[in-house]
């Protein structure tokens, strides 16, 4: 029956206890709706599962005309128009998976009043048809999601998100409202800036999630520790697992399922049945693990997430941030578990080094890089630093659900290690023709007579054997905590590792280093301890 919600149109309240059947609104909720509703122009940043859709439907339910909701999940929207059309919410979509008479209907819809809400792909706003055709009918709001996806230098730059600063220019009269769970300072400038929103009111909802429990731990043979964790605290709970490459998804989802926990796979190389299927499937039942490139996740609103694994280390803080982001929507404790290792610094570098942009692009990847390595290398309160990585001042300085505030690491006396990595780099980068990478430099500081250390005659270094008071894979901490705080960094194809202008402090003994003691890895096989 379509048109019961909006038989007659009520207040903001009214529309949520009728239409949605909640008894109150959350947080910033009512204040937001308020100004919207009102005709003010909002941004807003509310994290994941804050309630961010609300304060677009009931604007565009209380207001006349059509909610216009621009979104880049195009995949979703089906979902989305069928759920408010369950709630009687009168909902449509428009984007290129429907056929010419869908899209008929829609245009018909919408020209005779006969639509709340509208969602559209951002593409669209570049055609002159679908402006003319929203220039033809009522508009009440714009609603601009996942608004992040307009900063330029962000992880989910779509260059299409560039042109709805029309929106403003064309419609000056309707209120627009940009919302996203993503944004640093900077970000959130750009935003306001792009869309041409300089009136705009700003409402920041605290990033924290305290039901969330960050961990992140050294990886040494990581399916096999994320088995432990799952077997040990999450058997039989819904939960993602992210992986970087198709293969390791693959291989994660068949290691996890012939070892007791049901997981399927996702990522852009299956075809479009499977992947919907796999995503039903993770959205209906109880207890599946869905393993994951991060193409999985924008969007899904599952609120029983019980926690979110990384197998690889993201590429930003604000990835990081939203991927965990699902884990715990509904409130209930969840856990953000992350493996991270010497090669996932030397692997993002060599990603970054090697990789498409320019000198600034590379430039900013690297920093987003940098932070990110900062939480994973920290040894005071992760919540703390990634609230103040957002902008926001933490409550406490521990919060006493993280791995730091749990069992705080234990610090040692870095400098003499780290003077014998540096030493090592000075005297192989005296042999320019040939560069080497960080696992040469551990051999030979462990005076081990490997095949290429006999080659090039590192076994008459003086540093040969220097080492060996260390283990391989603290020798391999050891050089993932120095190219995190920058004292040495890694070029080219190789990996190959290089002195920092900083690095001349340690060897000059001028600086001391500290490092994060790192607690003791479960045995494993040399193979499995290079991450
Ligand atoms: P976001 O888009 O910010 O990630 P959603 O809008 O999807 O969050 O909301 C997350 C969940 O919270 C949804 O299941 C939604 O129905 C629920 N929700 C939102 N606002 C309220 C409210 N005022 N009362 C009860 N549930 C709410
Ligand atoms: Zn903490």
């Amino acid at each position: 029956e379509p048109g019961v919600a909006t038989a007659m149109r009520g207040g903001a309240l009214e529309t949520l206890h009728r239409v949605f059947g909640y008894d109150a609104f959350r947080g910033e909720q009512e204040t937001i709706i308020d100004h919207v509703v009102d005709g003010g122009d909002a941004v807003v940043l509310m994290p994941t599962g804050g309630g961010k859709s609300l304060c677009y439907q009931i604007p565009a339910l209380v207001r006349p005309g059509a909610g216009v909701v621009i979104s880049p999940l195009i995949a979703l929207m089906q979902d989305q128009v069928d759920a408010l059309r369950a709630l009687g919410v009168r909902a449509g979509f428009m984007n290129s998976t429907q056929d010419f008479d869908e899209r008929r209907t829609v245009e018909a819809e919408f020209l005779a009043g006969e639509l709340d809400v509208i969602y559209l792909a951002p593409e669209r706003l570049r055609l002159d048809s679908t402006l003319d055709l929203l220039s033809r009918g009522r508009i009440s709001v714009f609603a601009i999601d996942e608004a992040h996806c307009v900063a330029q230098w962000g992880h989910d730059f779509r260059p299409d998100y560039l042109a709805l600063s029309v929106l403003g220019r064309r419609w000056p009269d309707v209120p627009r409202i940009a919302l996203t769970a993503t944004a640093t300072h900077a970000t959130h400038q750009e935003i306001t800036q792009r869309l041409g929103m300089p009136d705009a009111k700003h409402f920041v909802a605290s990033f924290d999630r305290p039901n969330i429990q960050y961990r992140i731990v050294p990886k040494a043979d990581p399916k096999k520790q994320l088995l432990t964790f799952l077997k040990q605290e999450h058997e039989g709970d819904a939960g993602i697992v992210y992986c970087l490459s198709r293969k390791s998804v693959e291989a994660t989802a068949e290691f996890l399922s012939r070892n007791g926990i049901e997981a399927v796979p996702y990522h852009a190389g299956l075809d479009a049945g499977t992947r919907a299927a796999h995503q039903s499937r993770f959205l209906r039942e109880e207890g599946l693990v869905v393993c994951a490139t991060i193409a999985f996740g924008m969007g899904i609103d599952k609120p029983d997430v019980r926690f979110v694994a990384h197998l690889d280390l993201p590429k930003s803080v604000e990835g990081y941030y939203q991927e965990t982001g699902r884990a715990g929507r509904d409130g209930i404790a969840s856990t953000a578990w992350m493996a991270y290792g010497l090669q996932d610094v030397v692997q993002q570098r060599k990603l970054i080094n090697m990789g498409e942009g320019d000198e600034a692009f590379r430039r900013r990847a690297g920093s987003h890089l940098d932070a990110m390595l900062a939480l994973c290398e920290t040894a005071q309160c992760r919540r703390s630093q990634l609230l103040m990585y957002f902008g926001q001042e933490p409550q406490t300085a521990s919060c006493g659900n993280c791995d730091t505030c749990l069992s705080p690491p234990e610090t040692w006396d870095g400098t003499v290690a780290a003077q014998k990595i540096l030493s090592t780099v000075v005297r192989l980068d005296r042999e320019r023709r040939q560069k080497f990478g960080a696992g040469q430099v551990i051999d030979i500081l462990m005076g081990k007579r490997t095949a290429k250390v006999i080659q090039f005659d590192h076994d008459q270094l003086s540093v040969f054997g220097i080492g060996e008071d260390l283990s391989e894979a603290e020798w391999r901490g050891v050089v993932r905590q120095l190219l995190a705080q920058g004292l040495i960094a890694v070029e080219g194809e190789y990996g190959t590792l290089v002195l920092t202008e900083d690095s001349g402090s340690v060897l000059g003994r001028q600086r001391e280093v500290w490092l994060r003691k790192e607690a003791p890895r479960p045995a494993t096989s040399r193979s499995a301890s290079r991450d």
